[in-house]
C-alpha cells in the first residue's frame, strides 16, 4: 500500500474543508486534500447550492472567491459588498450572491494555487482511521485504483457527516435536543433523533417556452407535495433559475438503507414534477434546464463538541456568552422540515470550542457537522459561515503544526477581528 504523509491533511472539499485548506496552507503548512468527488465544491457543486444567501461575519476568503468569479465571464454579477449582513437597515433581506458551479471550482483552484494548497486528491474517499493515545496517526482513503496510507500531525474532518471524527470515536448526536439538554426555550420537552432539517433536489429553469406536451405520466400522478410548494428561487448571471423546492423529504442517516434510497429517489421525482406542475398546470413559461447531480442534505450528525452551540448563544446575540467566539452569523433560525423561518435581530457568535472533538487531539471539525444544537444549526449551517469557521479551524491547526503545540494551548480571544489566535503563556513546544 503506498503512503503519503503531510502536515495537515483535510478531509471533504466542501465549504469548511475548502476554507480549513486554505487557513491551513497560509499558515505554512504542508496540507493535502482528499475529496470523495471529482472537485472541490461539495454540495454547492454537487447539489447546485450555488448561492450565497446574504450573512452577516463572512471572512476575506469569501470575497475573494466571489470577486474571481466575477472576473469569470458569466460567472457571477452581484455586487458583493450588498450581502454582508442578513437585513438591510430597513429591516429588508439583502439581496444573494449567486454564481455558477464551474466557476466556482476555478476560483477556489486558483485560491488553492496562490496559498499554496498543492495537493488534492480527488474521487478519494475516506475509509477509516487509526487511533492511538487519543490521535489519529494515520487514515485509509479509497482512490479509484488504490488504498493509500495517509499520515498527518492534524486531520480536519470536512465531510459535513463527521465520517472522520465518528471513525475516531469522537461522541456525536443527531436530530433535536429536548430542553432539558441545553435550556433551550424552543426545543421540545423530549428528543427527537429522526427530527432533522429537510433535505432537497435543486434544479434549473429557463424563462421560455417550456416544450413539448406535458408528460402524461407526470400529470397523472402530481402529489400534493409538488402542487403550491414553496420555492427558492434565484436568478443566475444567464438568466436562468435556479429552483431549490425547499423541504421535500428529511434523510435520517438511520433509516433503513432500502427507505433511505426511496426517499431520494421520491425527492428527485419531486422536483422534476414541481416544475413540471409550474410549467403545465400553472402555464408558467419556464424552460426545464436540468437536475442537480445530488440530493442536498442539511443535516445529519452532529459533533457533541467541548462547547454546543445552541438557542441561548443565538438569543443572546452580540452579548456574546464566551470568550473564544471566532465567527459570527445572522441567518434566522430557518427549519425547511417543520416551515419554521424565524428572524433574528442581529448577529451572534459560534465559539472555537464548538469545533473541537472530545477525546481526539489532533482533530477539528470544519463543516455543518460541527458542535451545534438541531436548533443552532438550522441557522449557522450557510455556506459562507461555514467556510469561515474552516478557515479558523484551519489556521489554529497551522498554528499548532507550526508551534509544535497543541490545540489546547491556544489562547482564541474574540476581538474585533474574530480572528485572533495565539499562543498561552509558557505553552510553547509543549507537545
Ligand atoms: C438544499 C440546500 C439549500 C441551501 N441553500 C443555501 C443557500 O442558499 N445559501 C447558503 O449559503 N447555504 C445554503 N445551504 C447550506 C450550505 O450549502 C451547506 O450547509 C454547506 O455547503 C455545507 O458545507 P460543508 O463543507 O459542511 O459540507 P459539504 O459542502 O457537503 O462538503 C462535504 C464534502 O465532504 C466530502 N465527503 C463526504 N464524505 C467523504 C468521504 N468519506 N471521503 C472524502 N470526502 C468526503 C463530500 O463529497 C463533500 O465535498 C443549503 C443547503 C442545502 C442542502
Amino acid at each position: 500500500m503506498r503512503r503519503i504523509s503531510c502536515d495537515i491533511c483535510v478531509v471533504g472539499g466542501g465549504s469548511g474543508g475548502i476554507g480549513a485548506a486554505v487557513g491551513a496552507a497560509r499558515t505554512g503548512a504542508d496540507v493535502l486534500l482528499i475529496e470523495r468527488d471529482s472537485s472541490p465544491g461539495g454540495t454547492i457543486v454537487s447539489a447546485w447550492v450555488h448561492n450565497w444567501e446574504p450573512v452577516c461575519g463572512t471572512s476575506e476568503l469569501c470575497r475573494r472567491l466571489y470577486e474571481r468569479m466575477r472576473r469569470m465571464p458569466g460567472g457571477a454579477n452581484a455586487d458583493y459588498s450588498r450581502s454582508l449582513s442578513r437585513l438591510n437597515r430597513e429591516g429588508v433581506r439583502n439581496p444573494p450572491l449567486p454564481f455558477e458551479p464551474w466557476a466556482f471550482v476555478r476560483s477556489v483552484e486558483g485560491e488553492f494555487r496562490e496559498c499554496g494548497v498543492r495537493r488534492v486528491l480527488c474521487d478519494t474517499d475516506f475509509r477509516e482511521c487509526r487511533v492511538r493515545s487519543g490521535r489519529i496517526e494515520s487514515i485509509l482513503v479509497q482512490s479509484s485504483f488504490e488504498t493509500l496510507e495517509i499520515s498527518a500531525k492534524f486531520f480536519l474532518d470536512s465531510t459535513g457527516d463527521i465520517v472522520l471524527a465518528r471513525a475516531a470515536g469522537c461522541p456525536f448526536s443527531k436530530g433535536a435536543e429536548s430542553a432539558s439538554a441545553f435550556g433551550e426555550p424552543s426545543a421540545p420537552e423530549s428528543a427527537d433523533p429522526s427530527d432533522l432539517n429537510a433535505a432537497n433536489w435543486c434544479y434549473r429553469v429557463r424563462p421560455g417556452d417550456p416544450g413539448g406536451s406535458p408528460d402524461a405520466e407526470a400529470v397523472s400522478e402530481y402529489p400534493p407535495l409538488c402542487i403550491h410548494r414553496p420555492k427558492f428561487c434565484v436568478t443566475m448571471p444567464n438568466g436562468d433559475l435556479l429552483v431549490n423546492p425547499c423541504g421535500t423529504t428529511r434523510l435520517d442517516p438511520d433509516l433503513d438503507p432500502e427507505e433511505y434510497a426511496e426517499r431520494v429517489r421520491t425527492a428527485r421525482e419531486l422536483a422534476y414534477l414541481c416544475w413540471h406542475w409550474d410549467a403545465f398546470a400553472e402555464g408558467k413559461k419556464l424552460q426545464w434546464i436540468g437536475l442537480a447531480p445530488r440530493i442536498g442534505i442539511r443535516e445529519s450528525y452532529r459533533l457533541s463538541a467541548e462547547y454546543v452551540t445552541n438557542e441561548n448563544d443565538i438569543l443572546a446575540g452580540m452579548n456574546f456568552l464566551h470568550e473564544d467566539i471566532v465567527a459570527t452569523c445572522d441567518h434566522p433560525l430557518d427549519d425547511h422540515a417543520h416551515g419554521r423561518c424565524r428572524e433574528l435581530r442581529g448577529g451572534y457568535g459560534i465559539p472555537f470550542r464548538s469545533l473541537l472533538p472530545r477525546g481526539c487531539e489532533n482533530l477539528l471539525i470544519a463543516s455543518r457537522g460541527l458542535g451545534v444544537s438541531h436548533l443552532a444549526s438550522s441557522s449557522c449551517r450557510l455556506s459562507r459561515t461555514i467556510m469561515t469557521l474552516g478557515e479558523i479551524a484551519g489556521r489554529a491547526a497551522g498554528l499548532c503544526v507550526k508551534r509544535g503545540c497543541q490545540l489546547r494551548a491556544l489562547r482564541i480571544a474574540s476581538e474585533p477581528s474574530l480572528l485572533s489566535i495565539s499562543l498561552k503563556k509558557d505553552s510553547r513546544n509543549n507537545g
